[in-house]
């Protein structure tokens, strides 16, 4: 049976420690919840995955009626979140209430969707359908979903977060000629107040038949079902402000194998424009490869797009049928690479023996304080870049790149995707993404490189691609979209480095002014990135899960203001106010959300 576990005054920080203030042991910043909640769920057993969201549903009502209980909503009333947190691996204050918290990644199962309990006019067969509970992690889904033949359609870089969090977001990978994540959301349970719950689906693609409706009764109480497409598409990107998402149905493929190509070659403004052109068969050809790729990353050095190698990723589907099962490929990303920078950053505050700042600076040769501090922390790479490239180097474009290649090891899309960052230390990441469409990359990319050229190397830009992303507010708003990431090392990782460091270090001034520099980097590069694609008339969107200062004014730019008859803030109000009581709307929210123009409080 669920359980529902109290901490009173409990400390909690988000994964990448960007929410809070400085913990006292100076280890990040963190939050003292008043009430921090946490459910366990996963023992759960009965052969319905919707037996199970109704017995979890139990828990969630009595934990509704509680802070109702405890904190009654009144017209003069300060206004509380119940603050609902998936795995915490958002940057922004989507998750992050000093008063009430609750940790939902307890809410894991995954079952198969029962024959009598699809229904008929379900445009999915039921045994391309599981049942995961909110809370599931992504790797927990696709392990069950490749026991049985199917995998994930497609996830972010790694499989740590939460489905209902990761959805929230409209997270995505680079699954080619596929959205987010929320494209796999098929139907969702939404719990909204302290006796009523919610079953949405698409009214032209309804998941549950009678009997699937009647399981989900929580203690005597029926779902209440909504069948309508525009609700569904509004409820899809939820920002954790339409009520706990208790459990959804998800949409799998096939299981099927990817050989991995990884390479280097150079970019031209050619090679950018056949992305430009969603040519990803003629990318793959420039990388050796006659086959179309399944998915297609693309990281660059920010400083030299031209005159450097740039390192392409893609997974090339694959016939072979290895005796032995697949393994995990190891992919190291670039997060993995700067959390490692920034592990070395807090651990090597010392110059090596017969290093000064001016021998070191000298093979630069330019700015005197920062190239000695880069050089120091890279380990004698130029760039987080070359660091990158230098961590598991990847293949030159010398011969053709078969994917039937007996020496080339197939992988599952699970064997593809890592848990979480490697690298031990939290918090040395800093990110910001923007969608831009598809046709713009060969405009984007040089205007945007062209602005952090001056900066000091602390970061690479990644291209991801998403095509046909579901849900109202999905900030891959573009039919056909990049997402271009700045991935960098954080202000929090130089601060701690700055810190930590050696107060014997004959060069202790230089180093710690270098690390105020490094500091402010990462902001000023993504305000870089900003400002320039506005210059260029180049339209974009921000993740709302990351960093960058997106702000009211961006949001209502690029989803229309609220009092507009078309804004699409408007009807996805509209939507949340159809799906939540007063209570509901009084408690799902948190500050991103007000932040972002979303919700009036
Ligand atoms: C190392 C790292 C790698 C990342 N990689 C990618 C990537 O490849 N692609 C990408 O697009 N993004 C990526 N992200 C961003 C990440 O996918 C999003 O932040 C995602 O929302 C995190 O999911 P989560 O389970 O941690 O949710 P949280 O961050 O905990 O929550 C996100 C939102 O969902 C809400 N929420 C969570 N669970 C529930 C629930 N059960 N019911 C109702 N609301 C809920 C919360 O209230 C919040 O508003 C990455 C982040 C990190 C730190």
């Amino acid at each position: 049976m669920p359980t529902m576990y109290y901490d009173a005054n409990a400390p909690w920080s988000n994964y990448h420690k960007t929410v809070g203030a400085m913990a006292p042991d100076g280890s990040g910043p963190q939050l003292i919840i008043e009430s921090l909640a946490k459910i366990v769920a996963s023992d759960s057993i009965q052969p319905s995955g919707l037996v199970r969201f109704s017995t979890f549903g139990v828990k969630l009502f009595e934990h509704l009626a509680k802070i109702e209980a405890e904190h009654p909503v009144t017209a003069t009333s300060p206004r509380i979140a119940a603050g609902i947190v998936g795995a915490g691996w958002s940057f922004a204050p989507l998750i992050g209430t000093p008063i009430l918290q609750l940790l939902c990644d307890g809410l894991s199962t995954v079952t198969e969707l029962m024959p009598d309990e699809w229904h008929p006019l379900c445009k999915v067969p039921a045994d391309h359908i599981v049942l995961a509970g909110g809370g599931t992690l992504m790797t927990d889904v696709a392990l069950f979903a490749e026991q049985r033949g199917r995998t994930l359609i497609t996830s972010g870089s790694y499989l740590g977060p939460t489905i209902a969090g990761a959805f929230a977001t409209s997270s995505h990978g680079s699954r080619l000629h596929y959205g987010g994540i929320q494209n796999m959301v098929l139907g969702m349970h939404l719990i909204v107040g302290k006796r009523e719950h919610v079953w949405i689906e698409r009214r032209s693609s309804p998941v549950l038949d009678t009997n699937g409706l009647v399981r989900l009764t929580i203690d005597g109480v029926p779902p209440r079902l909504v069948q309508d497409d525009d609700k569904f598409e509004d409820a899809l990107i939820h920002l954790g402000a339409m009520g706990i998402v208790n459990g959804v149905a998800l949409n799998l493929t096939e299981n099927r194998l990817f050989t991995l190509l990884q390479r280097v070659r150079m970019l031209t403004p050619d090679f950018l424009r056949l992305i430009s052109a969603g040519d990803f068969r003629a990318v793959a050809a420039q990388l050796g490869c006659q086959v179309d790729p399944s998915f297609y990353e693309l990281t660059l050095n920010p400083q030299h797009p031209f005159d450097d190698e740039a390192m392409h990723t893609m997974y090339i589907p694959t016939a072979r049928e290895p005796l032995m099962p697949p393994g995990d490929a190891n992919i190291v990303h670039p997060a993995d690479a700067i959390a490692m920078l920034g592990a070395i950053l807090v651990g090597s505050t010392k110059l090596a023996v017969g290093e000064t700042p001016n021998t070191l600076a000298a093979g630069k040769g330019q700015k005197p304080i920062p190239p000695f501090v880069m050089r120091r922390i890279l380990k004698g790479a130029d760039s987080a870049f070359s660091f990158y490239r230098n961590v598991k180097p990847f293949e030159q474009v010398a011969q053709p790149f078969d994917p039937e290649d007996p020496f080339r090891e197939p992988y599952r899309w699970s064997g593809l995707h890592g848990g979480g960052i490697t690298g031990g230390s939290p918090g040395a990441l800093y990110n910001a993404s923007f969608a831009v469409p598809l046709d713009r990359v060969a405009d984007a990319v040089p205007a945007i490189c062209a602005a952090v050229a001056d900066l000091l190397p602390s970061f690479v830009f990644t291209l991801r691609f998403v095509e046909g992303a579901s849900g109202t507010l999905t900030f891959t708003r573009f039919e056909y979209c990049a997402v271009i990431e700045i991935d960098g090392l954080s202000p929090l990782i130089c601060a701690l480095a700055k810190a930590t460091a050696d107060p014997n270090d004959p060069y202790l001034a230089e180093y710690q002014q270098a690390l105020d520099e490094l500091a402010v980097t990462m902001p000023t590069g993504a305000a870089a990135v900003r400002d320039t694609l506005e210059a260029a008339g180049i339209p974009y969107s921000m993740h709302w899960a990351k960093l960058g200062d997106l702000d009211k004014d961006k949001v209502y730019a690029d989803y229309g203001r609220p009092t507009e008859p078309d804004s699409l803030i408007r009807r996805w109000r509209e939507t949340r106010d159809d799906l939540l009581p007063d209570f509901g709307r009084a408690v799902f929210w948190n500050d991103a959300v007000v932040t972002y123009g979303l919700i009036d409080l």
